[in-house]
């Protein structure tokens, strides 16, 4: 009898997920399953993707629903479509011979009234993000009032996407006597602020110690500077023929720029972010699912649902401010029991922030150097080489009609004009290339590419903040969104925002306040720092005007540009 058959799962379900390869619970299945079935109280897990929580809630509450009633029973929220769409596949597997259970998943992007039509089949089970079912709830075409779970997926993606004000409007519409299972990969302040507000009792879980790193991914990093830093990520790509990757950037623009360049050099690479619309973001997963790209540039939060079990590698081209998004990046590598890789691209200013990664993960990193032309060449011909001599070379059938005499050639010259042709246009690349030098370590901690002031200025600040976060978070943590204000303002929750205009848009400080004012209603809106740079700005706003400026300031432009407001990851 295996564990899923001890806790009493019925016949129906067992079937479903034996169907599944599913022989035994993961750890947060085998603390969640007996639990939701034999308490009453709610659950609070510390979870990541991958750990199996989908399973974890479902296949309890399938367990318990009644499939003879016809109303909402169970709504699951989480943070983006894909990942509605991989939970309501799930849930579709789980219960696929309960023949009474319906469930419907509703997300933005798609058709409401398609979506409000389904609802006619009376699903128990609805899976949705929290704008569009609160647009179902406005409408009145959603009722929750008599569900009996709530159960908020990846509680910290929604809230860090925004989502407080829905989620609260969700709650508030839902029965009292509900049972709620939160499950999110970081215990921030707004998730505690949700669970001390909306949830009783709740029993506490975690699968795995949440800084756990897997024991199947090498950890390396490489300093390079700024300039470089494209040429050393595509020298990392060729040193890998057999590469299949995420490239993880912080913003939209950064993750364009860095797709853009590979492919125009050529490279089987795209972008995946939240400036895409919905039709493109599909295809660009649905290629990368299918390997036809095999490297994906992508920002965090548009990387999450992207359901991909082999990837060779995870590339940090730019690092994460929270160390756990570092080890969530991560562990999208060795998945499946396969090994993986994780390579943080660092410049040498990110090495005190790095330090603190490391430190605070708890990682084993061993430094790299950006391979050189010999290495590249050496590991395209090992890789090409194995391939040739391949002992599954099924050639019999294959005939060619064609062949030459080839008594007056050996072996071996046979052998160098295959790679030779297979090779030389990476040889021709790196013929006169310069190999990018290692930084010696006297020189990390600052950053000698550029001599200009301001850029200095830039760097010395970014570093200063890494220093005081660094102190703060010793002393007890505060966190990122706490405001990093010097000038003496008043300290309290920011909101920190990356908006695509700059200095070469005429943009400065007095024009971002005005900005800032013009689209807050009421009182004036406390504002944090300011940061201007040639492109792009960062500045940081009271979090209660977040919602609102995010509505208001990507529906204008500016000298004809359209502008893009995101909160920074
Ligand atoms: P999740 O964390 O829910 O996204 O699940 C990650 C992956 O683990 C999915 O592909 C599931 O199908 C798979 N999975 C969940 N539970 C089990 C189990 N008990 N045994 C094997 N695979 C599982």
């Amino acid at each position: 009898m295996n564990l899923f058959e001890q806790y009493g799962l019925s016949e129906d379900i067992l079937k479903a997920i034996k169907d599944l390869g599913y022989d035994q619970p993961t750890e947060i299945q085998k603390q969640t399953i007996p639990y939701l079935l034999s308490k009453e109280e709610d659950l609070l897990a510390l979870a990541q993707t991958g750990t199996g929580k989908t399973a974890a809630f479902s296949l309890p509450i399938l367990e318990m629903i009644d499939g003879h009633q016809k109303q909402v029973q169970a709504l699951v929220l989480c943070p983006t479509r894909e990942l509605c769409l991989q939970i309501s596949k799930d849930i579709a597997s789980y219960s696929k011979y309960l023949s009474n259970i319906r469930s419907l998943a509703v997300y933005g992007g798609s058709s409401i009234s398609e979506q409000i039509r389904g609802l006619k089949n009376k699903p128990q089970i609805v899976i949705g993000t929290p704008g569009r079912v609160n647009d179902m709830l406005k409408r009145g075409a959603l009722q929750i009032n008599q569900i009996q779970w709530l159960i908020l997926d990846e509680a910290d993606e929604m809230l860090s996407m925004g989502f407080k004000t829905e989620l609260e409007t969700i709650l508030k519409e839902t029965p009292k006597e509900r049972r709620t299972l939160l499950f999110s990969a970081t215990m921030s302040k707004q998730v505690e602020g949700i669970a001390k507000n909306y949830m009783k009792g709740a029993q506490k879980i975690s699968a795995g110690k949440i800084n756990e790193v897997k024991k199947n991914i090498t950890h390396k990093f490489v300093v390079v500077r700024d300039r470089q830093k494209n040429n050393g990520l595509r020298r990392i790509l060729d040193a890998n023929p057999d590469i299949y990757s995420i490239v993880f950037c912080r913003t939209r623009l950064e993750t364009q720029n860095i797709a853009d360049f590979l492919m125009h050099q050529g490279y089987s690479a795209d972008a995946l972010h939240g400036d895409l619309s919905q039709a493109q973001r599909d295809t660009v997963m649905k290629k990368f699912r299918l390997r036809n790209l095999k490297t994906l540039v992508a920002t965090d939060v548009a990387a999450r649902g992207l359901d991909v079990n082999d990837l060779t590698h995870v590339i940090h081209y730019s690092l994460p401010d929270d160390p756990e998004v570092f080890i969530h990046r991560s562990g999208r590598t060795g998945r499946a029991g396969k090994d993986g890789e994780s390579i943080a691209v660092i410049r040498p200013n990110e090495m005190v922030k790095f330090n603190r990664i490391k430190k605070e993960t708890a990682i084993n990193v061993e430094e790299m150097k950006i391979p050189t032309k010999e290495v590249i060449l050496q590991a395209k011909e090992l890789y090409l080489s194995s391939k040739l001599l391949n002992s599954d070379f099924d050639t019999e059938e294959f005939e060619l009609t064609g062949t030459p005499d080839l008594s007056s050639i050996s072996k071996e010259e046979l052998y160098k004009r295959v790679m030779f042709l297979e090779l030389k246009s990476t040889w021709e690349f790196y013929k006169n290339e310069k190999d990018i030098a290692p930084i010696d370590k006297n020189e990390r901690f600052s950053d000698r590419d550029s001599s200009s002031q301001g850029n200095r200025r830039e760097r010395d600040r970014d570093r200063d903040r890494d220093r005081d976060r660094n102190r703060r978070d010793k002393k007890g943590g505060v966190k990122e969104n706490k405001s990093r204000n010097k000038r003496g303002k008043k300290q309290g929750n920011f909101t920190r925002f990356f908006f695509n205009l700059g200095k070469k848009d005429n943009l400065n400080k007095v024009t971002v306040i005005d900005l800032i004012n013009k689209n807050t209603k009421g009182a004036r809106a406390d504002i944090g720092d300011i940061d201007i740079r040639d492109k792009f700005t960062f500045f940081e706003v009271d979090s209660n005007y977040a919602d609102q400026l995010l509505k208001k300031i990507n529906q204008l432009s500016f000298n004809g540009k359209s502008m893009s407001l995101e909160i920074a990851q």
